[in-house]
């Protein structure tokens, strides 16, 4: 039988009604009663590591994750993380980054509802993540609804849908059905490497959406906020405006100034292309770093990894022109 470890971080799965609302109150233990329908097929094994609603799960708790993740490499075939839906995207995509060639498949898994609840997704979820940590395929993945997404490809987006996720730009990795677990292994990224636990995270990296109409000067407060990386959604393809309020001129400064500028389209889907328009080109020239396809999720994290790992911008760029674990089309690995 496969060795599984599942790691318990919190989340609605894990959540009872309190009088503030759901919070994560059951332990490893109350979860694992529930795994009694997958006990027979796999030796499982279960860590309490983290008691969070995933809105509280920051940078020191993805470290928390990575580490626990590294260590099981070599004792287990697989590890499942049950985590709450909100965050789930972020932490997958910092650990594609942090435990870059895991040798084994690492699943992240929550659910919408309760595991206590008579309709729960949440047994459902552990089932097909159970079952992928389990196929031998490495790599860090996202189990939702009956689907297998690269985790630094998935998205939610849906609040209360049990489809809460989205592959984006990227082919799903498995699906269930009654042929069952079917792995697509196109959509996995081979290693290329050995595996590393590489936790150092920068947290002066700020996210910001463009409207039309921005006051650039909100630049200016981040480079005083000592902000190492800026990541911006910019409109469509890639555009930011110029006239009246210059945005252009803005990121200059703060690119002189040595912060890393990322910009990516608000547009989920596609890439984004900034030698398109003028506005783009403008960009460009200034040394903006493109995001492409990646999703805004893996862009921040990703930028929060690198600035970890690189004092140099010119590094920083290096590194975003390469796809680490499939979070770019179009780039060699790195
Ligand atoms: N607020 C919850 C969380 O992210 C939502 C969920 O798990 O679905 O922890």
């Amino acid at each position: 039988m496969k060795r599984i470890l599942m790691l318990t971080t919190g989340g609605t799965i894990a959540s009872r009604p309190t009088e503030e609302g759901l919070a994560p109150g059951m332990n490893g233990t109350d979860l694992a009663h529930y795994l009694s329908p997958l006990t027979d097929n796999y030796k499982v094994s279960v860590r309490d590591i983290l008691h969070l609603d995933s809105s509280n799960i920051q940078p020191e708790e993805w470290q928390i994750i990575a580490r626990s993740v590294y260590e099981a490499r070599e004792e287990y075939d697989g590890v499942v993380v049950s985590h709450g839906t909100d965050t789930l995207a972020y932490t997958a995509s910092a650990l594609s980054y942090m435990v870059r060639n895991i040798p084994i498949p690492v699943v992240l898994t929550g659910a919408q509802l309760p595991i206590e609840h008579p309709l729960s997704d949440g047994l459902d979820n552990l089932r097909t993540a159970f079952a992928m940590a389990a196929s031998g395929y490495p790599g860090v993945f996202v189990a939702f609804n009956r689907q297998v997404m690269l985790g630094c490809r998935a998205v939610k987006t849906h609040t209360t849908h049990f489809g809460a996720f989205d592959s984006v730009n990227w082919p799903l990795v498995a699906g269930v059905s009654g042929a069952g677990l079917t792995v697509y292994p196109n959509a996995i990224p081979p290693l290329d490497g050995p595996c590393r636990l590489r936790d150092r995270l920068c947290q002066e990296v700020f996210l910001i959406k463009l409207t039309p109409g921005f006051n650039p000067e909100i630049f200016d407060m981040l480079l005083q906020m000592r902000y190492r990386g800026v990541v911006i959604e910019a409109f469509g393809a890639g555009g930011l405006h110029f006239i009246r309020r210059n945005l252009i001129e803005k990121l200059s400064t703060l690119i002189r100034a040595g912060v890393a500028v990322v910009v990516c389209s608000q547009c989920l889907y596609e890439s984004s292309n900034f030698s398109l328009y003028q506005a783009g080109q403008k960009a460009l020239a200034e040394g903006v770093i493109q995001g492409y396809d990646m999703t805004t999720e893996a862009v921040v994290t990703k930028l929060m990894w690198a600035l970890g790992q690189w004092e140099d911008v010119e590094q920083v760029r290096a590194c975003f022109g390469q796809s680490l674990a499939g979070e770019r089309s179009g780039a060699g690995a790195g």
